[in-house]
């Protein structure tokens, strides 16, 4: 159980939209952010605040020692073999942009890659850029009628021209968990050249993470899902391929020595993190993953499968309402269609009655235009969300339905 009582470490959670309470559950969108992170970014900008690393002044070694027990701190929650694995991006777009830069050169002409069909535009569009520097070609992996992979199509569109496979781990679109560990396994199995990467955006705090067990190569998260703030995330490689693959963008603080003559490299994970990165922001990360860890995953999983059974069985219970994706394999979101009834008209007459959901396309596009829609009102919980706010928020469902039909 999640006491109920962590609610009043998140000051918003106060809010009331005219006279309702907010019922907040727009979490897989960005989650709220409690005392222990907004206290963490008080304290850098009143204690600690200095550029890092290249400093020879007590405030710089203050903030850069900071900085990298952050990066510890990281490694410990991800279950990273070292620190040098842990390369602080802007996001998880970042993150997965940085790998598609980084491995052109290991692409031909008609190698391929493969991305599941509800991949986010940010596990799309970084892989069509990359095709056409390369000259690869991607291929959507078909969903079955219930947004679960088509494992038999998956498993005939594997080849030794497979270079990527890429995938969400949990659906922002559906909030369908796919089979990690036996799509990545066949991938490597079909070729033993193909990288795999995790988009961890919807599964980082809210399933317990294993990387290793997993077999993927690269594993992209933001922080602002996470109880911290916007602009950060990681990305964790597996330190021998990081090792091994070309630097991404060129400045301060990923070099060893510049010379007009050339240039060499900085080690990892430094080679990455070219200029001055979100100190601040990658500080109270750590105070983030600390606020989960505390909470216990296991419990938060809990949690939040007991109030999407609840929010689901709800739902689902009113009519004319078709909820997107198998109930028993759902990550911490549900998207749903109404009979007769835009996602946009139901998103606005919800947020009416203080309830904040989100509507459209959750940045699926082809996943809309596979169902032949424009979009979706989905609904997201977090561990700061309670029973009483389900039912609410099922409650208000049904009002603004029966007023919109
Ligand atoms: N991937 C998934 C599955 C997401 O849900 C999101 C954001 O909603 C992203 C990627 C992009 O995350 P960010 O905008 O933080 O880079």
């Amino acid at each position: 159980m999640i006491d109920p009582l962590i609610r009043e470490q998140f000051p918003i959670l106060e809010l009331k939209q005219g006279k309702s309470p907010l019922i907040y559950l727009d979490n897989a969108a960005t989650s709220q952010t409690p005392r222990c992170v907004l206290d963490a970014i008080s304290y850098y900008y009143e204690q600690q605040n200095a550029n890092i690393h290249r400093g020879a002044h007590y405030l710089s070694r203050l903030a850069t020692e900071a900085y990298e027990q952050a990066r510890e701190r990281v490694a410990s929650f991800v279950g990273a073999d070292s620190s040098r694995e842990i390369i602080f991006t802007s996001g998880t777009t970042a993150s997965i942009n940085l790998v598609a830069e980084v491995i052109t050169s290991r692409l031909s002409p008609g190698d391929e890659i493969l991305v599941t069909y509800d991949a986010h535009h940010s596990n799309i569009v970084p892989w069509q850029m990359l095709c056409e520097r390369s000259g690869a070609i991607l291929r959507p992996i078909p969903l079955r009628e219930d947004m679960t992979l088509d494992m038999e199509a998956y498993c005939a569109m594997l080849s030794p021209k497979l270079r990527m496979l890429a995938f969400p781990a949990i659906s922002n679109a559906t909030g369908i968990l796919h089979p990690i560990k036996e799509m990545i396994a066949s991938a490597k199995s079909a070729s033993p050249d193909c990288l795999c990467l995790l988009d961890g955006a919807q599964s980082t705090g809210h399933v317990e993470l294993k990387l290793a067990d997993w077999g993927c190569d690269f594993y992209a998260f933001s922080g602002h899902k996470i109880y911290s703030t916007t602009g950060t995330g990681v990305l964790w490689g597996r330190e021998s391929l990081l090792a091994e693959l070309p630097p991404w963008q060129g400045g301060g603080e990923m070099i060893k020595e510049v010379r007009f003559s050339g240039t060499t490299y900085n080690d990892l994970p430094y080679k990455y993190e070219a200029g001055t990165p979100d100190i601040e922001g990658n500080i109270v990360l750590a105070r983030a993953m600390d606020f989960i860890d505390t909470l216990g995953i296991d419990k938060i999983a809990a949690h939040e499968h007991a109030l999407m059974t609840q929010l689901c069985a709800g739902l689902e219970s009113l009519p004319g309402m078709h909820l997107l994706g198998d109930s028993s394999q759902r990550g911490s979101l549900v998207s749903v269609l109404v009979d007769g009834v835009h996602h946009y008209d139901l998103g606005m007459l919800l947020d009416q009655m203080g309830v904040a959901v989100r509507t459209g396309h959750h940045c699926c596009q082809p996943l809309m235009q596979m169902l032949g829609v424009t979009g979706t009102t989905r609904y997201s919980v977090a561990a700061y969300n309670t029973k009483a706010e389900i039912d609410a928020a099922i409650a208000a469902t049904a009002r603004a339905l029966d007023m919109l039909r």
